[in-house]
């Protein structure tokens, strides 16, 4: 294999390719558009089109795709070939910049929350030239935005795409009166840190509910889980590490920043992290590498479990969103500065994030909601359903200093005034040490640990972009009509510490007792559910912010809503008639045939010598029969409790059905079946137990 920096990118249309294949006045006018968002014409389109397909051409496609990201969760792509027919009965490949620019999918079957009738089943995909095309397998990938005709997103991208102006905008304000008049753009840039657990394929394909929802729906508990805490950071098994060599290559190609890996707290599971970029391409990255993490693990004999909680009783997996904003100079507007000016800029922008998350709290939370990692939020392993920011002792005590205008030690002058003193350094030790923290400071940027490992991060960095350029809206507003500016500046700083500062929490997450006072004393949200929150995105205050910044527009809110119950639902149904299907085709079997054998062997015993008690068998037989009675009789009543959501009035009430009865009664069913599994035979159970799936790859 070629050394990394020279396949680094090669199946991408990046930078270097366009500079080599394109003339330098369509090259600076595409650059242009990708840069400032300036409009692009059609003869530069029809250019661009031509060398991307010679150069995709030329790089074994044969097929072009405009590559989207519905409200599915996962990608879509309908492929075109670029043939067209000659007149001498060949064919030559063609691809002309209308084709590039929009692309009509049948778009019917994609959810769009009542926005796009079925009649009405034209959707249209618009190329994003901010993010590059590149190949998979023989296609062309094109990332695209995806609208109805009239308007409204149907994907994640476009509403991403917006809150990332919104930012924009507003921090260019914040900017400029601090005196910078040379940024031309702040984004907010991403790493995400991606965890995922591998399995053996042989295993899975015995295991209908990993097949069908991607999580086990039962086992019981193996002898050894996670308790020795021996799998974390520990070496790689060989048949891990040629996975993960594999998976860099493919990701490398792609001009993905493969970076870390390492094996996590679970048995089986491991965690990838990129390097950071630019949110829109993080999230485009991001989408690409769980494919390519599936795509690789099925040539190794292995399936790659991205669901939040494929097992029970071992920690799910999550995402972190680490998350920054920057100009393009490549100032790191959440980075502490060397000068007073700097500083007081600094701790402006981090009041924003502050007032934000305290602000939005709810939206935080709906934007990582979702059937499976509702078995996470809250349990003792991920960050709790309820939002907090950490801080680090260090900037808290900066903070607290300036609240009470009182002197903080760590700096020199005797009171903490705002754009007079130099703040400390903050290094990444003094602040990163909290993991339990949802939303934790990490010395330079933010990490919000509450996603799904399956969640695309586009809903967070929607959220997170659009609460914090309505801060920085307000501050601007104030700023802008200030008299004295380092004046409003200080009372701004301190009235947002003072009005925020519930939502910061600096100790122990997990801890039962920060629930209790998150909640009775602090008034903090706690939204266990996914029904319990997601009506909250149609709340007045919600809907104001986010249509003023012109990120989502009411009819667009009203749909994802809806669109996410949706989600919600299905995922349950089919959890628990794969339930049901299992209990009663191969569970309540398989033990009613254990039992029988045991009868059976009880039966020959007393033949031969009647005065043999056969008390275990006995004992055994009895047992087993009164839990497939109980398997039997929660099945049946599971399968009436999903019935009666037939009669939920709407969406809402049919969530509400699910939370508060269909998941208790699979809870129940399961614990049936598990104590089962216990006592009955290993050679009669009809799949692999937990022991077998956690550590079955060597
Ligand atoms: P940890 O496991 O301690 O949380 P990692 O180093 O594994 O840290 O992951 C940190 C992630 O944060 C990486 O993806 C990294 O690229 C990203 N990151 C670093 N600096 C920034 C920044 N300024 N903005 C956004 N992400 C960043
Ligand atoms: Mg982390």
């Amino acid at each position: 294999m070629e050394s990394v920096p020279a396949y680094f990118g090669c199946l991408v249309f990046d930078d270097r390719v366009m500079k080599a294949n394109l003339s330098a006045e369509v090259y600076q006018s595409l650059k242009k558009t990708i840069d400032e968002g300036a409009k692009l014409d059609i003869g530069v389109a029809n250019a661009v089109a031509t060398a991307m397909k010679d150069w995709a051409v030329a790089n074994g496609a044969t097929h072009y795709t405009h590559w989207f990201q519905p409200l599915t969760g996962i990608t879509a792509e309908k492929h075109d070939s670029f043939i067209s027919p000659s007149p001498d009965g060949g064919v030559i490949m063609e691809f002309s910049g209308k084709e590039l620019i929009k692309g009509e999918p049948d778009a019917s079957s994609f959810p769009s929350g009542g926005l796009r009738a079925t009649f009405e089943a034209r959707g249209y995909t618009a190329w994003d030239p901010t993010s590059y095309a590149f190949i998979k397998g023989k296609t062309l990938c094109i990332p695209t935005a995806f609208c109805s005709y009239d308007g409204y997103a149907l994907d994640k991208k476009t509403p991403l795409l917006r809150s990332m102006e919104a930012l924009n905008k507003q921090a260019l304000r914040i900017l400029r009166l601090f005196g910078n008049d040379t940024a031309k753009c702040v984004r907010s840039s991403v790493g995400p840190e991606q965890e995922y657990f591998l399995v053996t394929k042989e295993m899975y394909d015995q295991r209908p509910d990993l097949r069908f929802t991607g999580r086990t729906l039962f086992g019981a508990k193996p002898p050894k889980g996670q308790e020795m805490d021996d799998h974390y950071f520990g070496v790689i098994k060989p048949r891990v590490a040629a996975y993960m060599e594999e998976l860099n290559e493919e990701l490398w190609k792609l001009g993905i920043l493969a970076k870390t890996e390492h094996n996590e707290v679970a048995p089986a599971q491991h965690e990838l992290a990129p390097i950071y970029t630019t949110t829109n391409i993080a999230t485009d990255h991001n989408q690409l590498t769980m494919e390519i993490m599936q795509k690789v693990a099925a040539k190794h004999g292995l399936v790659c479990l991205l669901h939040e909680k494929p097992f029970a009783g071992v920690n799910g997996s999550g995402k972190h969103n680490n998350w920054s904003i920057a100009t393009d100079e490549g100032q790191n507007l959440l980075s502490p500065g060397e000068t007073p000016y700097e500083n007081a800029q600094f701790l402006l922008f981090l009041c924003a994030v502050i007032k934000a998350v305290d602000d939005y709290q709810d939206l935080l939370r709906i934007s990582v909601a979702t059937a499976g990692n509702d078995h996470r939020l809250g349990a003792n392993e991920a960050p709790p359903a309820v939002v907090s920011i950490f801080l680090g002792d260090e900037l808290n005590a900066v903070l607290e200093a300036i609240e009470t205008d009182t002197p903080y030690k760590g700096v020199e002058k005797t009171q903490m005034k705002l754009g007079v003193d130099v703040l400390p350094k903050f290094n990444r030790d003094t602040t990163d040490r909290n993991r339990t923290s949802p939303f934790a400071f990490t010395g330079n940027k933010f990490e919000f640990r509450m996603l799904g490992s399956s969640n695309s991060i586009a809903c967070a960095n929607i959220m997170l972009n659009s609460a914090v350029a309505e801060s920085l809206r307000i501050y601007a507003d104030r700023l802008e009509k200030a008299e004295d500016f380092k004046t409003t500046l200080n009372e701004m700083i301190r009235k947002t510490i003072k009005d925020h500062k519930n939502i910061i929490f600096n100790g122990n997450g997990y801890d039962d007792s920060w629930i209790k006072e998150a909640t009775e004393k602090r008034g903090l949200l706690n939204y266990r559910t996914t029904p319990d929150c997601m009506p909250h995105l149609l709340d007045k205050k919600n809907v104001d912010m986010l249509t003023a910044h012109g990120v989502y527009s009411k009819a667009e809110l009203e749909s994802r809503c809806e669109i996410m119950l949706e989600n919600y639902c299905k995922t349950v149904v089919i959890e628990a008639n794969t339930m049901v299907s299992m209990a009663k085709r191969q569970i309540a079997p398989a033990v009613e045939a254990y039992a029988a054998d045991v009868a059976k062997s009880a039966a020959a015993k007393k033949a031969l010598d009647q005065t043999l008690a056969c008390g275990y068998e006995t004992g055994l037989v009895r047992k087993l029969s009164v839990l497939t009675d109980r398997i039997a009789l929660k099945a049946d009543e599971l399968q009436d409790a999903l019935l009666a959501l037939h009669n939920a009035e709407d969406i809402e009430a049919e969530s509400y059905m699910i939370r508060d009865t269909v998941l208790n009664l699979m809870g129940e069913l399961r614990l049936a079946c598990d104590e089962s599994e216990t006592l009955t035979a290993k050679k009669y159970w009809p799949f692999p137990t937990y022991a077998d799936l956690l550590f079955g790859v060597k």
